[in-house]
């Protein structure tokens, strides 16, 4: 018998193929709707790409076989809306996979936003072109999505992305309309046919927000260093493939990191230190000082909060006392501790 193995073998290789490879040199249209500049400036830094969540092989199988199916769907679209719409320019499935036509690139110098839009076409009656962008989705998603609108407000952050996508693409185009085909992987629960098409407009007060998001992030690039974490979710940061290299979580919650080596190393060796040890004694007064102010900081693994208390001193002396009251936790170690507990 013939042992076809090695078949499966070669495909997990070439799904999830060892080495990052490079981050893209643009922003990805598909990725600009996401509400976060620090995960737009991660897409862009090598060190941070290679850290980086993979989709592994069954996901990536799973987005090659929806990607493959929406150029079928489009097809099936095409013919559908033939009698209102000509002039079609679409994206097509060949042997290697989906062959875009170069008049669906899209490529904004200014914001340095690449993408391919799926399809462009013409409404006979208006003579408006309209950008078409296909999705499929578990059925799930599908029955929560009945406006372009509810891509924008989603919870989940690749959903969001998608209406950044299109939003993208009407931007660069120029264009007005733009439709949404969506198709459900899976039978509707209602039994309702699983294709939706959903129009959509340029949203421009949306997009002023994507650009100054965009425009954070090249600022950022410039800087070295990345912007500030955003407040945490679970469907949104929990589910980031940059989680790790970030360093957000429920507990410090969108805190800013501050960068400070030196601060830092001072930590690390407080941490070793015996509480009782003169060394310890010394070095904790200092990093308190250095931190009065400091209402909130993520610095490496610890978690700073500071706040400016009063006491009552002795009624013989009468009067109030302010200080600076900073306590610091080490979030490696709290982290240990919960998954041991
Ligand atoms: S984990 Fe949250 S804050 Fe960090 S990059 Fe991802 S989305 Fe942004």
């Amino acid at each position: 018998m013939i042992d076809y193995s090695f078949a499966t073998e070669r495909l997990k290789n070439r799904l999830d193929p060892k080495g990052q490879g490079n981050p893209p040199a643009s922003f990805q249209a598909s990725q600009i709707g996401r509400p976060c500049s620090r995960y737009l400036y991660f897409t862009r830094v090598p060190e941070a790409w290679a850290l980086r969540k993979p989709f592994g092989a069954a996901a990536q199988y799973e987005m090659n076989r929806g990607s493959e199916r929406e150029s079928l769907i489009l097809e099936k679209a095409v013919d559908l809306l033939a009698p209102d719409f000509q002039d079609w320019i679409f994206q097509r499935l060949g042997p290697y996979g989906r062959m875009g036509d170069p008049r669906l690139q899209c490529y904004d110098q200014a914001l340095d936003i690449r993408g391919r839009i799926d399809a462009l076409c013409t409404h006979k009656s208006t003579g408006k072109t309209v950008a078409v962008e296909v999705k499929t989705m578990s059925v799930h998603t599908w029955e929560r999505i009945n406006r372009a609108e509810d891509f924008r407000d989603a919870a989940d952050h690749y959903l969001n992305g998608y209406y950044g996508q299109l939003q993208a693409y009407l931007y660069n185009f120029g264009l007005e309309d733009g439709l949404f085909i969506l198709e459900a992987k899976e039978r509707a629960s209602n039994g309702d046919l699983p294709l939706k098409f959903l129009p959509v407009v340029l949203d421009f007060e949306y997009f002023q927000a994507v650009i100054d998001r965009i425009k954070l992030a090249q600022f950022a690039l410039r800087a070295g260093k990345p912007p500030d974490p955003i407040a945490y979710t679970e469907k949104g940061c929990g589910r980031c493939p940059y989680l790790t290299v970030c360093g957000n979580s429920p507990s410090t919650n969108g805190t800013a990191a501050m960068y400070d080596a030196d601060l830092l190393e001072k930590l690390n060796r407080r941490e070793e230190l015996k509480a009782d040890s003169s060394e310890y004694e010394k070095l904790d007064s200092e990093i308190k000082e250095r931190l009065k102010g400091v209402g909130k900081a993520v610095i490496g693994n610890f978690y700073v909060t500071g706040e400016k208390r009063t006491r009552q001193m002795k009624a013989t002396e009468a009067r109030t006392q302010e200080f600076w009251q900073t306590k610091i936790e080490n979030m490696a170690a709290k982290e240990n501790e919960r998954q041991f507990d």
